[in-house]
């Protein structure tokens, strides 16, 4: 699977449509002190689901949407899409081209699409899970980030190896799985009182 291009529109700095395409090769931003380079790494954490707003450097979630600025007047969306090469099937789904968008309204509607259609956050975390793309991988190290994985606890350090070792999504099913016992369980017991009462 290859990055292929990130476009931007209406995400915070970037009122007009913005593509960054990522060819073969290192691709570096460079520019001077608050041109936008950390919302360019800020709009592909958003694209794949982030929900820590804090994270984006922001109060609430539309924050992210450009807020304007002396010459233009504020907008009332932002949509950012991450276009990838799947021809590897490393993503468990079925298409070459694999295009996530997710798009914000001023009024916090947002909405999440997968080459078009409209998926859950839920649909796109778990494409990613274990990847080694996912909104808490490493493949993104932003400031601070080093710091805070020597300072995390045991416990914490824990998660970010079953990232790595691919069985974090296999944990969450599992618990899933469990919940879903506890429930029927109970159901059960429900059942077997009302046999009770009535015989
Ligand atoms: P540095 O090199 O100092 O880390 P940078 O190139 O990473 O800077 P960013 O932090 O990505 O820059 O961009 C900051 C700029 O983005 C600021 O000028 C800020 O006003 C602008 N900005 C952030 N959010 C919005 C928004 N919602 N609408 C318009 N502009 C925004």
């Amino acid at each position: 699977m290859k990055l292929k291009s990130l476009e931007l529109t209406g995400f915070k700095s970037f009122a007009d449509h913005t593509q960054i395409d990522f060819l073969p090769g290192i691709t570096s931003v460079v520019g001077p002190n608050g041109s936008g380079k950390s919302n360019i790494i800020e709009a592909l954490r958003w694209v794949l689901g982030e929900q820590s707003v804090k994270s984006l450097r922001g109060e609430k979630m539309p924050d992210v949407i450009f807020a304007g600025s002396e010459t233009r007047a504020p907008l009332n969306r932002a949509e950012v899409n991450l276009n990838l090469d799947n021809s590897d099937r490393f993503l468990d789904f079925a298409s070459d081209e694999v295009t996530i968008t997710r798009r914000i309204y001023r009024d916090g509607n947002s909405e999440f699409l997968l080459n078009n259609q409209k998926v859950r956050l839920r649909d796109i975390i778990e494409l990613f899970m274990d990847t080694g793309l996912g909104k808490e991988s490493f493949s993104i190290i932003s400031q601070g980030k080093v710091e805070s994985i020597f300072n995390s606890k045991p416990q914490e350090r824990r998660v970010f190896i079953e990232e790595v070792a691919g069985v974090l999504k296999y944990k969450q099913e599992k618990n899933q799985a469990q919940k879903e016992l506890r429930e029927t369980t109970d159901h059960l017991d429900r059942v077997a009182d009302i046999i009770t009462e009535l015989y």
